[in-house]
């Protein structure tokens, strides 16, 4: 960030993205096996290891700022389920019945067509993830920061939480390594503490080099196909990895003064 906090920036690009309706979180969330928006985010900065998550969230398209109104208001790091809906108001949101978009609704139908409700745990497995959005940013007073928000994964059983909304997890920051974010199976990232262990390797290596061994370690240990992570080290180097076939992404080159944007490999 040129100027401001990093905290800030992530939050920004998350709620952008939120309003967009084109990615898997907010107006475009992919639907639970019932056919429901169910919500996860974080936000967490590296000052303090502050952070929070929210799960399950039903009435706000944007929980990322939820996330941040639980972490700035109260001790805990993961609110989950209905009970979010009485936070709505005083995070200074309004409270909204959540609709998916009729892409959406499309894509569930079609969905439900392949899959039976009876096998839910199959269809977890078989729909996987994907286009979960997330921002790392280093603050113009080098503190880094990450955010995160998700519809979660498609025909996901009613009440599942996933990375998104736990520390650790789906997102990570701390003010002596860097900040981190991942998208894929929230399973398998969760069972690997991902986005804790790229910002661990951020200790002795750089952004980009980090990304590349979490993610490294994550197809190791559960195999190809189920993660992607962005990071950012205390330099302000950004670094991204993925062992699925794409993985849509977005940084500010200071030397070209300007956003470059990939899918599949580095331009
Ligand atoms: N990581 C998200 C989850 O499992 C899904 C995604 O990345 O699209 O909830």
């Amino acid at each position: 960030m040129r100027s401001g906090s990093g905290l800030d920036g992530a939050v920004a690009a998350v709620g952008f993205m939120e309003e967009s309706g084109l990615f898997n979180c907010g107006r475009g969330a992919y639907l639970t096996a019932e056919g429901k928006v169910e919500l996860d985010a974080a936000v967490m900065s590296g000052e303090g290891l502050a952070g929070a998550g929210v799960g399950n969230v039903t009435s706000t398209h944007t929980p990322v700022t939820l996330a941040r109104w639980v972490m700035e208001n109260t001790k805990h790091v993961l609110v989950v389920g209905d009970r979010t809906r009485d936070y709505v108001r005083l995070a200074g949101l309004e409270v909204e019945e959540l609709t998916p978009s009729r892409r959406v609704a499309a894509r569930f139908e079609a969905l439900q067509r392949e899959a039976k409700y009876s096998e839910p745990l199959r269809t977890v497995r078989r729909f996987e993830a994907g286009d979960t959005v997330g921002a790392v940013a280093l603050g113009s007073d080098g503190v880094p920061a990450a955010a995160v928000s998700t519809g979660g994964t498609w025909m996901k059983l009613p009440g599942r939480v996933g990375d998104s909304a736990i520390l650790g997890a789906g997102l990570f920051a701390d003010s002596g390594l860097g900040a981190s974010c991942a998208t894929g199976t929230g399973e398998e990232i969760i069972r690997v503490g991902l986005c804790l262990k790229a910002c661990e390797f951020m200790g002795t290596d750089d952004a980009q080099r980090s990304a590349a061994r979490a993610i490294g370690h994550i197809t190791k240990v559960r195999g190809k196909g189920t993660a992607g992570i962005i990071t950012v080290d205390l330099k302000g180097r950004v670094g991204a990895a993925f062992n699925t076939e794409a993985m849509g992404r977005a940084w500010f080159d200071h030397q070209k003064g300007r956003v470059v944007a990939a899918v599949g490999p580095d331009p």
